[in-house]
């Protein structure tokens, strides 16, 4: 099946009892059973909901995997893969990561006896290195956020499975639309279906799709025993998303492309980050694991000043200045003062995130439209 017939079908069962093409909202807290112990399949809705059962049938289809499990966020979907782990485990992660993902790493796993290595996942050997007899998880994000570095995944999974470790792959900015990790020897894939997925900046709410039955069943555990799970009406919007999903990162990827490569001849622009550039490091494991390059990127200015990134993001009028991503509106956002703020500013340039440094999610408005609107801005 291709992959536009699979997103819009994925899941989905007209409801038995009604013939309703979409899923019904579930709203319910209980299910009344017919004798102790004898129900339908639903006892609690912490533990089942049928919005959410069809939602998660969904995110395994949509990622070629088995079994799907969806959580409140992204953040409580990465959090019940951490408590898969066990104090003295380890963890090699990338070192220019989603700083939610980072926050959670340092302050909240650290303090259990976790310990986790930083390297640059842009080769793999870094990770490699890293490698001893208490490592038990890999976690890759792949193209990272804002510099839109690429790590090799099929390599990662190699390493992973030669050392028995597992290997999660963030996969919210490249979508199943452009990556299928699972596909590539992933063994667990996380979403922040709140980008997206979504794709409608009106949920917030995250996903875990993977392959092991046994897998499965751990991380059910985990889902039901801490109760970070999404409500029905939040599961109805996802499901409503996924069904555009191909529509619409096509256009992501097609208004990327043209607004890459125009910044890219604009005069005041220093550096585009963009990982369909051919000269980008990592273009060859792009173009081999990806299926377009999408609409995320950063850019620079000649004039490396934060009064002067300020204005710029002050003055687009269609690119809305806000975090998060992935919705049908462009965004535009400062890393150095805004999502990565809290990162200490020698850091933060050290790894190339300078002051400078905008970051855009290039929505599916009309790409000459968008353009206008970045030259007066830019100016
Ligand atoms: C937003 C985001 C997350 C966290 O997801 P939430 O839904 O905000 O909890 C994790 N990883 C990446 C790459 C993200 O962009």
């Amino acid at each position: 099946m291709k992959l536009g017939t699979k997103f819009i079908h994925a899941g989905v069962e007209p409801d038995p009892t009604t013939g309703a093409i979409m899923t019904p909202i579930y709203q319910t807290s209980t299910y009344v059973q017919e004798a102790p112990a004898k129900h339908k399949g639903y006892e609690y809705a912490r533990s089942q909901n049928p919005t959410r059962t069809a939602l998660e049938k969904a995110y395994a289809e949509i990622e070629n995997g088995k079994f799907g499990l969806a959580f409140s966020s992204g953040v409580a979907a990465t959090d019940a893969v951490l408590k898969l782990l066990e104090p003295g485990n380890e963890v090699i992660a990338g070192n220019d990561m989603y700083g939610g993902t980072y926050r959670l790493f340092t302050k909240v796993f650290e303090k259990f006896g976790i310990r986790f290595h930083y390297v640059n996942m842009g080769d793999p050997a870094n990770v490699k290195q890293h490698i001893n007899s208490n490592t038990k998880l890999i976690w890759a994000e792949t193209p990272t956020n804002p510099l839109m570095n690429i790590a090799d995944i099929a390599a990662l999974a190699t390493i992973a499975q030669g050392s028995n470790v597992l290997l999660c792959v963030d996969n919210t900015f490249a979508t199943p639309y452009l990556q299928n990790p699972l596909d590539l020897g992933a063994d667990i894939v996380m979403h922040s279906a709140t980008k997206y997925l979504g794709g409608h900046s009106d949920v917030i709410q995250g996903a875990l799709m993977m392959n092991d039955a046994d897998l499965r069943e751990k991380l059910y555990f985990i889902q039901k025993s801490c109760g970070a799970v999404p409500g029905p009406m939040d599961c109805f919007l996802v499901l409503r998303g996924i069904k555009t999903l191909h529509i619409r990162m096509q256009r992501h990827s097609e208004n990327g492309a043209k607004i890459a490569h125009w910044l890219r001849n604009n005069p005041k622009v220093a550096k585009v980050y963009w990982c369909g550039f051919e000269d980008h490091p990592g273009y060859a494991v792009a173009k081999e694991q990806m299926r377009d390059f999408g609409g995320m990127m950063s850019f620079t200015l000649k004039d490396d000043s934060v009064d002067i990134a300020k204005k710029v993001l002050s003055s687009t009028k269609l690119f809305a200045l806000a975090e998060s991503l992935g919705g049908v509106e462009s965004l535009i956002n400062h890393p150095a003062t805004m999502t990565h703020a809290s990162i200490p500013r020698e850091e933060r340039i050290k790894n190339g995130l300078t002051d400078s440094l905008i970051r855009l999610s290039v929505g599916i408005e009309d790409a000459e439209d968008l353009i206008a609107d970045l030259q007066q801005a830019i100016g």
